[in-house]
């Protein structure tokens, strides 16, 4: 379905990152892969990826904290790949706390990697995308995009920012053959959620099973976990033909979460 094309998935080395770049990868398109982690342990990832799906898998692992490198990346991928066609910006980090206790430093690299990147990919990216007339973009925010949960405040401000820009971007580059997305998981069981089981079990003095129970699940009406492969599959089709008309909208893909 997307031979041809060409996507950069930020904060692909793990998660629900590296979920959508497999399947991507698997419907045709060539990857370009970025984010942290043990360097033979990436290349194991990169190389794995090419071989199955037989596409160019390529990685850089440009910093989204910083401005300039996200759009240094971004026109990396675009010389080594001919071009960015799908972009989805992905890489996020959280870090639980009260607010009047959150740490600067917290919530300024909470705003950087999420919020700001977002805008410094899609600003580089949508150049190439409307001399081509046709592009993608995905940002990949959550249910806390669509409501708060308490403790969360530097990620539920930059969640929330993300649906702004998804919306506004959306209006400016309608007449291009770009749609822009985001897709509101609720909770998908990746090392950034274990990581906030361990927060939350200090926060809230509990431990870990009941905070799962009580704390994470609690809000998520259908009590499982969602799959990295069902976030995959809906943000693979966004990018397919049939959703050319499905653009300046935040998808729910939460159990319930957000019906209440
Ligand atoms: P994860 O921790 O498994 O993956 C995060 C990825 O981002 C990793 O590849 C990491 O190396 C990368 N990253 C972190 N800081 C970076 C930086 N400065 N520069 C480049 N890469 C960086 O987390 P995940 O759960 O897969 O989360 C992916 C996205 O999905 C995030 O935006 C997160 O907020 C969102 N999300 C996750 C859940 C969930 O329940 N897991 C739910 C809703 C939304």
């Amino acid at each position: 379905m997307l031979k041809g094309k060409s996507a950069v998935v930020t904060g692909s080395t793990s998660g629900i990152g590296l979920g959508i770049a497999r399947a991507l990868a698997r419907e045709g398109a060539n990857i370009m892969l970025n984010g942290f982690g043990d360097a033979a342990e990436i290349e194991k990832i990169r190389s794995s990826l090419a071989e199955e799906a037989g596409v160019k898998v390529l990685y850089d692992g440009a910093d989204m904290s910083k401005g300039d490198a996200v759009e240094a990346f971004i026109k990396k991928a675009e010389d080594a790949l001919g071009g960015v066609d799908i972009l989805v910006n992905n890489a996020g980090i959280q870090f639980v706390s009260p607010v009047e206790e959150f740490p600067e430093a917290k919530w300024t690299a909470i705003q950087n990697i999420i919020l700001n990147s977002s805008f410094h990919g899609i600003k580089a990216a949508l150049p190439g995308m409307k001399k081509r007339n046709w592009g993608r973009i995905i940002n990949l925010v959550s249910a806390h995009g669509l409501v708060a949960s308490p403790f969360k405040s530097a990620y539920v401000s930059a969640k929330h920012g993300q649906i702004g820009l998804t919306k506004t971007v959306a209006l400016e580059v309608a007449e291009s053959n770009i749609t822009v997305n985001a897709i509101c998981p609720g909770y998908v069981r990746t090392p950034l959620v274990e990581g906030q089981i361990d927060d939350q079990a200090k926060v809230h003095n509990m431990p870990r099973d009941k905070v799962i129970r009580e704390v994470i699940l609690a809000s998520q009406p259908n009590k499982r976990f969602i799959e990295i492969e069902e976030v995959a599959a809906l943000a693979v089709f966004l990018c397919g033909e049939m959703a050319k008309s499905i653009t300046g909208t935040a998808i729910a893909i939460d159990g319930g979460w957000t019906a209440r």
